[in-house]
């Protein structure tokens, strides 16, 4: 019995919405609350005869906290799961402690101006001591922890695939597999096929961000940065075949480093092929990742922002994408004296995914581990006052929860290793 609030109805959302309208016993009330209400009419409309669950909608825009602590107030969730964009993360938790309410989201924060010189100055002082670039850091939501721990309230950090079911992963290969972990690689591959020249499997900005920035990856306490695209790698991955990978910056890198004791190195790949890079260097070149405005005849535009405008939506891409997911983590490290390796994955159909609930594999594979994490918390599976990322919990209800809710893994105790 719990009413839980969503905050963002795109294609991530929609999965977790259809999540919790087949998982009705925990969620018996659920509002749908996004910039454009329509999209959350449309959504009730398609699922509320199919399920117990009671769905309300409403118009919210995220970035105003009074107006999201207004809503909160008067729906009285047990929950808010922010799933709108990394932009909303700090607003969402401020209008939480003001309303007394759970938190709950699956990306860290990033500025959505990174020109802004407040932001900058406090970036650039965090690029000097940390010695990793990227945009997005946890150190804006971790600074939360008194406020939520005073409150007496959950802030559940990155329940999404990655972060979220490799943070999963990780502390389960903990729990059972290892005395110590000495280095994870996360491999993240997508095998599908949308048949578009170029288009990107979620929100467009935030990915086309994450990707062209440099790389980098945790050795010995500290980080290594890398150029964009710097180091490659080909990984035969199981039921998907061989792929290229590179290697990227990524948030649960951050929070694994602190969070599992000893591990040694830690680093992220994601697989691409070489004609979505090769256009993505060509908009790179050409200004149009750029997130400072211009004026174009009169008028402000953000390129990047333009660039999604003409991109196809990543919801849009369910009925056309063939192919299957395998993101997992490779784990070295010592269990009772002696050296082992596993492999911790999941493969994921697209158009099964499509069939259940009308999304791609990308937005179903986030859009579950929001729903599993969203009940974590509101049935008091995990609990906690404070700040959290996912590893820091018991691994073991969310790994049973992904085998019955869609995302089954495989432990596989004699993998191929990345060099
Ligand atoms: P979409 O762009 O498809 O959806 C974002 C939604 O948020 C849209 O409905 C949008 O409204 C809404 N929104 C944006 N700004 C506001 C605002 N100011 N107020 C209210 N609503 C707003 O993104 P995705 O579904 O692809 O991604 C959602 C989140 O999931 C992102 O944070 C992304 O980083 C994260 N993610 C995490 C992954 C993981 O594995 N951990 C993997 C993939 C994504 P509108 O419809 O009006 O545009």
């Amino acid at each position: 019995m719990s009413r839980l609030m969503i905050i963002g109805c795109g294609g991530v959302a929609s999965v977790a919405i259809h999540k919790c309208c087949q998982n009705s016993d925990v969620f018996t009330e659920i509002m749908i609350a996004s910039r454009t209400v329509s999209k959350c009419d449309a959504l009730k409309e398609k699922l509320q005869g199919t399920t117990k669950t009671k769905i309300t909608t409403a118009k919210v825009d995220a970035d105003n906290v009074d107006e999201l602590v207004a809503l909160m107030e008067s729906y009285k969730p047990d929950a808010v799961l922010n799933v709108a964009l990394p932009y909303q993360d700090l607003t969402i938790m401020d209008a939480c402690l003001k309303a007394g309410v759970n938190y709950i989201d699956t990306a860290n924060y990033e500025p959505e101006d990174t020109d802004d010189p407040t932001w900058r100055a406090i970036y650039e002082k965090r690029c000097k001591e940390e010695g990793f670039t990227a945009y997005f850091d946890y150190s804006w939501q971790w600074a939360y922890q008194e406020k939520f721990k005073e409150a007496g309230l959950m802030a559940l950090l990155g329940t999404g695939f990655d972060p979220g079911v490799t943070s999963v992963f990780s502390a389960y290969a903990l729990k059972h597999y290892f005395d110590e972990i000495h280095t994870i690689d996360i491999l993240d591959c997508n095998g599908g096929d949308h048949g578009y020249p170029f288009a990107t499997n979620f929100n467009p900005e935030i990915n086309l961000r994450e990707v062209s920035a440099n790389g980098s990856y945790w050795e010995n306490g500290h980080w290594v940065e890398t150029k964009p695209m710097e180091i490659k790698r080909e990984y035969n991955f199981p039921q998907v075949g061989e792929k290229d990978m590179y290697l990227l910056h990524h948030e649960e890198i951050e929070s694994l480093a602190k969070n599992i004791p000893g591990v040694k190195r830690i680093r992220f790949f994601m697989t691409f092929g070489q004609s979505y890079l090769t256009h993505m260097k060509c908009l790179e070149n050409v200004g149009m990742l750029s997130t400072s405005p211009i004026n174009f005849n009169g008028q402000e535009i953000v390129p990047i922002q333009f660039l999604k405008a003409l991109l196809p939506d990543p919801a849009s891409l369910g009925p056309r994408t063939v192919g299957k997911t395998n993101i997992g983590c490779i784990f070295t490290g010592v269990k009772d004296g002696k050296e082992k390796t596993i492999y911790i994955y999941n493969v994921c159909d697209h158009q099964e995914c499509y069939k259940e609930v009308g999304s791609q594999a990308i937005s179903y594979t986030t859009g579950v581990p929001a729903m599993i994490g969203s009940m974590m918390v509101v049935d008091g599976t995990w609990k906690g006052a404070g700040v959290f990322n996912v590893e820091e919990f018991d691994p073991d209800p969310y790994m049973e929860a992904l085998n019955k809710w869609g995302l089954p893994w495989v432990v596989d105790e004699n993998p191929q290793i990345v060099e």
